[in-house]
């Protein structure tokens, strides 16, 4: 069975698109109908494909997931879905984005977390033929925009941007007394504080990280990553799915077996209940285990 995949390498896109007789930019918009198809909305039934190109050259797939038995802000929207991936695979910029509808607000605000967001350059494909030709900056689509410069110094990393938060777990003497850990737990337990490490959460300061495990042993991190109008912000299990949607075999959530949160103790932002409740719904047999850790 192919593997669905997420990420194309740039040597690849090129010569796609040279087949196809179009320069990169314009055989874009051609790969966002295989994107949706990758989408899991079992709610709305509705399907949404982001394609990104990256500086790297890289391009990079998004697409929306739903998840029953839960309050629909659980969901995450393709293009959330997208940055998540660039951020996995340490990519430094968004240039292009095409997307198969009109992004919603919510969206318009994450992508604000990018530095010079305001250039990124968008395309709607299922505009009319005469609009949809022509990528767009996406200050147009977003004027008057609040953003990460009305909260932060400038010189405070942004999503995309090297994050290093200075994590350490509070005890190490706190795990060995925790019974019943297999080995497993102890790898999820490093890839967790990882994530947390990578995790863009300048506003509450409160970073986070997740780790899950699948039946096979393979580990998948997801950060967590806030927004600066704060609602938007795409909570640490979310973006581990991300990763697991990505780098899994396109298998179904209950094939996660194990997870790890870590978060700041007395953290004023805290994600372990939120985590608890998404991943019992969607994956009722995963044990969830929670580390604290303090900034060095
Ligand atoms: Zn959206």
């Amino acid at each position: 069975m192919d593997r669905p995949r997420f990420v194309i390498p740039a040597s690849e896109v090129e010569s796609m698109a040279e087949e196809s007789n179009l320069s990169v930019l314009q055989f874009l918009p051609s790969l966002v109908n295989s994107a949706k198809r990758l989408a899991r909305p079992p709610i709305s039934h509705y399907h949404v494909g982001a394609v990104g190109l990256g500086s790297s050259g890289r391009v990079f797939l998004g697409v929306n997931l739903e998840f029953p038995n839960l309050p629909l802000h659980h969901s995450v929207h393709a293009e959330q879905f997208l940055l998540t991936n660039l951020s996995i695979n340490a990519e430094p910029h968004l240039r292009y984005l095409a997307v198969s509808s009109a992004p919603c607000g919510h969206c318009r605000q994450f992508l604000q977390e990018i530095r010079n967001a305001p250039n990124i350059n968008l395309l709607i494909t299922s505009e009319p033929k005469s609009e949809s030709d022509q990528f767009q900056p996406l200050s147009s689509f977003l004027s008057h925009r609040f953003g990460p410069d009305d909260l932060l110094a400038k010189d405070v990393p942004l999503l995309l941007e090297p994050h290093h938060n200075g994590l350490t777990f509070l005890s190490e003497t706190q795990f060995p007394s925790c019974n019943g850990f297999s080995d497993g737990y102890e790898e999820l337990r490093y890839a967790a504080l990882e994530a947390a490490n990578k995790s863009h959460a300048p506003y509450s300061r409160c970073p986070s990280g997740v780790a899950l495990m699948d039946g096979e042993g393979k580990v998948y991190k997801g950060s967590y990553t806030e927004s600066a109008a704060y609602n938007p912000s795409l909570g640490p299990v979310q973006a581990a799915i991300v990763a697991y949607v990505t780098g899994g075999d396109g298998g179904g959530y209950d094939k996660i077996v194990a997870a790890v949160l870590v978060e700041k103790e007395g953290a004023v932002v805290k994600q372990e209940d939120t985590a608890r409740l998404l991943l019992k719904a969607i994956s009722p047999k995963c044990g969830l285990k929670v580390f604290h850790c303090s900034s060095a």
